[in-house]
């Protein structure tokens, strides 16, 4: 039988995998970028995508960041298997709910001397750190790693409080295969016994994610490569729990994403501007362009071909592909592809999307009205082609939604004494005018403007544009005119022409 090198023996559809963001806020643009490379490797496989809150550190949890992640997941269309709000066989998913299973597999790792209590207090250590030669490295020096059974009943007789550590191992090298990095080791020398259990009883961070991964079951860690350093400790770790008979003795196997990279070389953190996922939703990114902007930080579906589907890159994806050396986040290439995407969607699908959008923004109703939504499908083909992100469309359409007296003309607009003319015989042409249509109105201002004033298009159409948009730039003139209806049209002609007094 052939080893599969991703599945190893396992049949594609055992394959499970989690995603364990802490509710911290605000999703980070690369934790998305790891619940993406999560989700489409369980759908390419055809296995199970787990949805597991990592919230035991009480004090950085804000409770609607709970709901941000499933909105931001759902508003994505990552939809996980199992996981908070769907339940599954290896519940609770909430790391907090958890702590039982916690405590019993701390105190089965003490009880067979793989984990030790230590009663050293930081200042106790740092005492004896105090002596040591320049450049030895601080960590734990494992004194109390064999304490006698006499010495820890004298300590705990005494009251002294604990913290649990793990045993490492003192030699030798801890070593695995990881599906993006092939090959990694590291020295056990240089791995010190790191705590577990805080002396508050509490368990940490090192040991639930490791032991949640066993006990859910977990075949595959794909997760970002900030986390290697503690890769060689959940080893040791998943190792010990196999020995102890918790979960089914299988370790998973590690795929390391690559760093993502902003400004300066730095990590992108969700502090930087286009650090977090909300920044995207308030931009008015599509979902499914900034999931394939986000596919290609580390992935690639062909040399030649930045834009594609998810449905493309969950048929495509190779884990094994991905690239190990760190990912620039460029967020012009980000907006392009979600540009590309716009392009992609029909003009029903957009236009329902931009009602969703203004509806949010405060631009339209929300719910919109029957009145709204016909004029956002008859605008949509007019921004189609011109807009990078749904927040695009808002200066170029809300003057379609503002009320006739409340246009406020910019500056920059191009309105000036000299347009009194061409506001006069632009309100002499439409006034009259049977058919308000787009061809109808652009043969009458054409006539009346270029022909009757002989101005060049420029100087012609500007003034009316700004008269009835407020804006140097808008949707086609003469389509925004008849969007817009006669008699908007013409009390904005006319409060223009009298904003700009006698002449
Ligand atoms: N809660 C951890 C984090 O958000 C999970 C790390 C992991 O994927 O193992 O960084």
């Amino acid at each position: 039988m052939t080893i599969d090198p991703v599945l190893g023996d396992l049949a594609p559809e055992q394959v499970r995998v989690r995603f364990p963001p802490s509710p911290t806020g605000n999703l980070h643009i690369g934790n998305v970028r790891s619940a993406l490379y999560n989700w489409v490797f369980a759908r390419h496989h055809g296995g199970t995508f787990v949805l597991r809150i990592e919230d035991t550190d009480a004090e950085r949890n804000l409770a609607e960041s709970y709901r941000n992640i499933y909105d931001s997941l759902s508003w994505l269309g990552l939809e996980w298997d199992e996981g908070p709000e769907k339940g599954g066989d290896y519940g609770p998913y909430l790391q907090s709910e958890r702590s039982e299973l916690h405590a019993d597999v701390a105190a089965k790792l003490l009880a067979a001397g793989l984990a030790y209590k230590c009663f050293d207090t930081p200042a106790e250590l740092e005492a004896r750190q105090q002596d040591l030669p320049k450049g030895t490295p601080r960590g734990y020096d494992g004194i109390h790693r064999n304490l006698t059974a006499e010495q820890v009943a004298e300590f705990e007789a005494q009251g002294k409080p604990y913290v649990i550590r793990l045993k490492m191992p003192e030699s030798g090298a801890i070593a695995f295969n990881d599906l993006v990095r092939g090959e990694v080791s590291f020295d056990a020398a240089h791995q010190q016994d790191y705590v577990i259990v805080r002396a508050n009883g509490k368990p940490l961070y090192t040991l639930v994610n490791p032991v949640d991964d066993v006990l859910m079951g977990i075949t595959h860690v794909l997760r970002g490569e900030d986390l290697l350093p503690s890769t060689p400790r959940q080893i040791v770790l998943y190792q010990a729990l196999a020995e102890i008979g918790v979960g089914s003795g299988r370790i998973p196997i590690f795929g390391h994403l690559p760093t993502v990279l902003g400004e300066g070389n730095k990590r992108l953190s969700k502090r930087d501007q286009g650090g977090g996922l909300a920044e995207y939703q308030d931009q008015g990114y599509l979902p499914e362009g900034l999931l394939n902007y986000l596919a290609l930080l580390g992935w690639g579906i062909a040399d030649d071909r930045d834009v594609f589907t998810i449905k493309e890159m969950v048929q495509a994806f190779d884990i094994r592909k991905v690239n190990a050396s760190p990912a620039r986040f460029d967020p012009k290439k980000c907006a392009a592809i979600n540009a590309e995407h716009i392009r992609m969607l029909t003009v029903v699908d957009l236009s329902e999307r931009l009602v969703a959008f203004l509806g949010a923004a405060g631009v339209i109703g929300a719910p919109a009205t029957p009145a709204e939504r016909e004029l956002i499908a008859r605008v949509t083909p007019l921004v189609h082609e011109r807009i990078n992100t749904l927040s695009d469309a808002v200066p170029m359409i809300d003057f379609l939604f503002t009320a006739d007296d409340k246009i406020i003309i910019a500056d920059d607009a191009g309105l000036k004494p000299d347009s009194v003319p061409v506001l006069d015989a632009t309100i002499e042409a439409l006034t009259g005018l049977a058919d308000f249509d787009h061809a109808s109105i652009e043969a009458a201002l054409r006539a009346a403007l270029i022909d009757g004033l002989g101005l060049k298009p420029r100087h012609a159409f500007g003034p009316v544009r700004a008269a009835i948009t407020g804006k140097r730039i808008s949707p086609p003139l003469f389509e925004s005119l008849e969007l817009l209806g006669q008699d908007s049209a013409l009390a904005r002609l006319t409060a223009a022409r009298s904003g700009l007094g006698e002449v």
